[in-house]
């Protein structure tokens, strides 16, 4: 006699960053091991989780809003992720959710959904695909190293949050990082708060992938990923002198010419009051060396402007740095005071219509680099990986674009193309960000 089967269904609200991303991958991989479904919407849903950020206070308001949806529109909410670490503040928006856990709270998320949704418990409902479950396109996926950060940047809460950097061993890392290109994935995304202070509070412990012994240290981690064949893109790295070791790396095309690099600012006078190493001359000598070591290199930053104190004097100090590093692209935020974070504390709060107009003079700038960057390459022949096809074309991006921060390169015809597939291609046209390219074949 046949036995029917019925899944208890949950659906999933990720909000936040791509880290934030990678935690509710990792609870859906939990979820559907246990044999439950994801519905794809709130009604089909037995009971919702809400993955929350907490970063800024925006993302805070637009984390409580999403809640407040979710109860509205299914009832039964279960609430993690960053703003899970301050409970108080959700239950008394929102006293009807069923629990509430922190960041990375993995155990605990499935026991509140355990306690409000019991597990099917059958055999046949509760395989789990070798690489989980992701929520990004198949043909790329985020890696988490770590998690936490030793740093204590003062506009920042994220350590307050998360803790101390916490780094995942180096085996277990290439491990996943093997099997998801096992699964098809064509590029990894390295992610963590600080990703070159990896396997500090590890001191470098070694293990054994692939019959070699590896240290959980950041070089270690870029050879092994450069052993895998796939695109493999850093982010979130903290300008330390040991970043130069992968240079060579990116030379020899084992790891993407691309490093994204958080700098925040240029005046070292607003970087002591951010708490961020300071040393700017150095760092430009050094991009400088990366550019000349390395052909097509791309840098990505962010950077705050109006952080308290900053002067008209510290704001030209940053475009004179940006007009000379040349930034390939750059995420612009104004400042907002967290709750919680020392900054908001500090003297001499920039005016708002100040910081508005630094933001556009800003962003004027990095126009023009980024303009003058996709113009010289017209003409010019690049591989590009392929996120979508429709029919007006194909989107994909070269190895200068980070999937949905960057730009992207739009190809007309897009006959036999499909996402995943790495292709040489012409440019033919450019704009500031994005670049048009036809397929050679
Ligand atoms: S490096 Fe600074 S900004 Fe980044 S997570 Fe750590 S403390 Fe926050």
């Amino acid at each position: 006699m046949a036995t029917t089967l019925t899944q208890p269904k949950v659906g999933i609200v990720s909000l936040g960053c791509p880290k934030a991303l990678v935690d509710s991958e990792r609870i859906i991989t939990r979820l559907r091991a246990e044999g439950y479904q994801i519905a794809p919407d709130y009604t089909g849903a037995d009971l919702v989780l809400v993955n929350t950020c907490g970063f800024l206070d925006s993302a805070r308001e637009e984390s409580l809003d999403a809640i407040g949806e979710a109860l509205n529109e299914n009832g039964k909410v279960i609430v993690t992720g960053c703003l899970g670490h301050e409970k108080d503040v959700i239950t008394d928006r929102h006293p009807n959710v069923l629990a509430v856990t922190g960041p990375h709270q993995y155990e605990q998320v499935m026991e509140a959904v355990h306690d409000h949704l019991p597990a099917p418990g059958h055999p046949f409902v509760s395989l789990v695909p070798e690489a989980g479950v992701r929520l990004t396109p198949r043909h790329y996926a985020y890696l988490k190293i770590s998690e936490g950060c030793n740093n204590r940047c003062t506009f920042c809460i994220i350590p307050s949050m998360r803790g101390d950097l916490a780094s995942r061993r180096i085996d277990a890392v290439l491990r996943e990082g093997e099997q998801l290109v096992k699964a098809g994935v064509k590029e990894l995304l390295v992610i963590s708060q600080d990703t070159s202070a990896y396997g500090l509070d590890v001191k470098y412990a070694p293990y054994t992938w692939n019959g070699v012994e590896r240290q959980t240290r950041f070089k270690d981690l870029c050879e092994g990923l450069g052993e895998l064949g796939v695109w493999t893109r850093l982010h979130y790295v903290y300008p330390y002198p040991h970043v130069d070791d992968v240079i060579p790396m990116m030379a020899e095309g084992k790891i993407l010419p691309y490093l994204d690099i958080p700098f925040q600012h240029a005046s070292p006078k607003v970087l002591k009051a951010m708490k961020r190493p300071g040393n700017n001359e150095k760092t430009l000598e050094r991009i400088k060396r990366w550019r000349r070591d390395v052909p097509d290199f791309t840098l990505r930053s962010t950077f705050i402007v109006g952080f308290p104190g900053e002067t008209e004097e510290d704001f030209q100090i940053l475009l004179d740095w940006m007009a000379e590093a040349k930034i390939d692209r750059a995420g612009c935020f104004k400042y907002e005071n967290v709750t919680g974070a020392a900054s908001a504390a500090l003297p001499d709060h920039v005016p708002e219509e100040v910081k508005e107009e630094r933001w556009h003079r800003f962003m004027a700038l990095q126009a023009e680099i980024s303009d003058a960057r996709s113009q010289s390459m017209i003409g010019r022949t690049i591989d590009v990986l392929i996120d979508e096809v429709d029919d007006e074309g194909a989107t994909g991006r070269s190895k200068a674009d980070a999937p949905e921060i960057d730009g992207s390169v739009f190809i007309e015809d897009a006959e036999g193309l499909k996402p995943g597939d790495l292709i040489e291609a012409r440019v033919t046209g450019a704009d500031e960000y994005d670049l048009w390219a036809d397929a050679i074949d």
